[in-house]
């Protein structure tokens, strides 16, 4: 016997026309890629967004054309976010970081037949278009503009194109199952791989951030997106938003520290989501300038391991609480948060800050297991760690133009992370698996050593590698960007380790940097440190 309740299709379309019909006079704050804040509504967005997906049609777009983005996180790129797949097109959103033989691979391979693009990309598209097979339209995401025409032959002005949309269209019904956006992975060795989301992962991903116990989004929050809408759907917070319906900062192309406290102050920002990264240059900002962040109540901070040294400072300085994730692009990418239990309201508040420092548990909807080398369950007791893997309704089944054989084992898709899990489902990441260091066949995760070493006041940036030893196989070594003004010695700094971790765990030695290299998502390329800084232990005495 079937359950005779009603089935409708989990759709985008119906995200954004929730937003039109019952949060439509929520203010959407949107800084312009030239300069300037302008003020919209979800109203508007989703009027927008009807006449985006209408004109698109006209232009004679197949379904499923992919219409990629390069763009800021603003308004226009969240009309696009709705338009493109309400009306039945995928949003293919490009991370303008990537080198341009990497974007040219990926636009080639999506088969974009539209590229919606921020004037700031101009050069660059113009440098590449040639090369791109299948594109037939680029849109500026402007009025108009004829310095930018110029560069570009038969541009299409954003506006233009919304003005010849019909405001009358209706979201077109389809199949829940119908492909919504596409994602490639940054691809630190070998292409970028593809991760297509459906409106049903999308839609159900949505309840997932909204869960009280996950980011808890509320029609009452003001969200401000750092995390670009390049990455994995900006952590499908622009979809959660309108979902529940709550405001939004979008911060356009300025991601600096004294922009970022400019807006959170003026636009009363309650909950902001970003790399640690992003998250240093703002708290050194709002230090200097004295700013409270008097508005903000969470920080959503993931993407990488969050410095419990970061969450004691918006704590204890602001009053902020950080909500710690973890996740991935072909994760949706949530997979888990660090949100408190009952239990520990009990605990000694020093134990109870600390375990708000890991990746968090499974939101509903995820499952999460750790496996040792043969592929068996390790124990859930904190202590164990293994190859993190996972399943769930938004975690990919296949790459774009790949089989799920070659994608999954068994039904689950291998993070790449190497994990412990205690009995309440908390994960603590210890690294990426071709990152973590053996030593002597003994595990050292760089991440934990990494997490001591950034918490050291005159260091500004710092990562843990393995360098090649003769005698152990591995050995970490700190690489360490000095804070400015600051020049501590070697032995200063390897003394931060002192008691908090064996004393076998401690790097052999501090190599001083300017920076560390950064991939296009803002991680740190452990491969150029470990080609640049890898052989240093070689022929010491050990
Ligand atoms: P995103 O950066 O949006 O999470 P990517 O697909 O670019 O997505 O990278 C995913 C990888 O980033 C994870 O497999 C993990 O190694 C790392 N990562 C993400 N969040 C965290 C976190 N909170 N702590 C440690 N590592 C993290």
């Amino acid at each position: 016997m079937l359950g005779q309740m009603m089935t409708q299709p989990l759709l985008i379309s119906t995200l954004i026309t929730h937003a039109e019909r019952y949060h439509s006079e929520s203010e959407i704050f949107s800084v312009n890629t030239g300069g300037g804040v302008e003020e919209t509504t979800w109203g508007q967005v989703a009027q927008n967004a009807r006449r985006l997906a209408s004109a698109l049609g006209k232009l004679g777009l197949d379904a499923q054309a992919r219409c990629g983005t390069i763009a800021w996180n603003n308004r226009r790129h969240l009309e696009i976010y709705f338009g493109a797949p309400g009306g039945g097109f995928v949003c293919h959103t490009i991370n303008p970081r990537l080198f341009p033989e990497q974007l040219v691979y990926i636009l080639n391979h999506a088969e974009d037949k539209v590229l919606f693009i921020d004037k700031t990309f101009v050069p660059l598209v113009a440098a590449v278009r040639d090369k791109l097979e299948h594109l037939e339209h680029i849109v500026l995401m402007e009025g108009s503009d004829s310095e930018a025409a110029e560069k570009l032959p038969g541009l299409i002005f954003y506006d233009d194109l919304i003005a010849s949309g019909d405001p009358d269209y209706t979201w077109p019904e389809m199949d829940e199952l119908t492909a919504s956006s596409l994602c490639y992975t940054s691809g630190t060795t070998g292409n970028p791989k593809g991760v297509l989301y459906s409106h049903r992962s999308t839609v159900l991903h949505s309840f997932g951030v909204n869960m009280a116990d996950s980011l808890g989004i509320a029609a009452t929050d003001v969200v401000l997106p750092v995390v670009p809408m390049f990455h994995v759907n900006a952590w499908g917070s622009p979809y959660a938003c309108a979902m529940s319906g709550a405001r939004m900062v979008m911060p356009g192309p300025g991601l600096d520290g004294a922009s970022l406290v400019g807006l959170l102050d003026k636009y009363k920002v309650t909950i902001a989501l970003g790399v640690p990264t992003i998250w240093l240059g703002l708290l050194g900002e709002a230090k200097k300038i004295g700013s409270k962040l008097e508005s903000l109540q969470r920080t959503v901070v993931g993407g990488s391991a969050c410095p419990p040294s970061m969450i004691t400072t918006f704590r204890e300085e602001y009053g902020v609480d950080t909500i710690h994730a973890w996740g991935m692009t072909e994760m949706s990418p949530l997979g888990s948060v660090n949100q408190p239990l009952a239990k520990h309201r009990e605990l000694p508040i020093e134990e109870q800050h600390r375990l708000r420092e890991n990746q968090g548990r499974p939101v509903f909807g995820v499952e999460l297991e750790i496996l040792d080398d043969e592929g068996k369950p390790l124990p859930h007791d904190g202590v164990a760690q293994g190859d993190l893997v996972t399943r769930g309704h938004w975690i990919l089944d296949s790459y774009f133009r790949s089989t799920t054989e070659e994608t999954l084992s068994n039904g689950w898709f291998d993070t790449g992370d190497v994990a412990t899990m205690d009995p309440d489902g908390y994960v603590t990441i210890k690294d990426r698996s071709k990152d973590i260091i053996k030593s002597g066949g003994e595990w050292i995760s760089s991440v934990e050593l990494e997490n001591i070493a950034i918490a050291h006041p005159k260091l500004a940036d710092a990562a843990v590698i393995g360098a090649r030893h003769e005698k152990w196989d591995e050995r970490p070594i700190l690489v360490a960007v000095k804070a400015e003004g600051e020049d501590p010695s070697e032995a200063e700094i390897l003394s931060i380790f002192d008691d908090k971790i064996a004393k076998w765990q401690i790097p052999d030695c501090v190599v001083f940097t300017d920076v560390l290299p950064r991939n296009a998502t803002g991680k740190v390329l452990k491969r150029n440190l470990r080609e640049a800084f890898g052989e240093v232990l070689i022929g010491q005495a050990s």
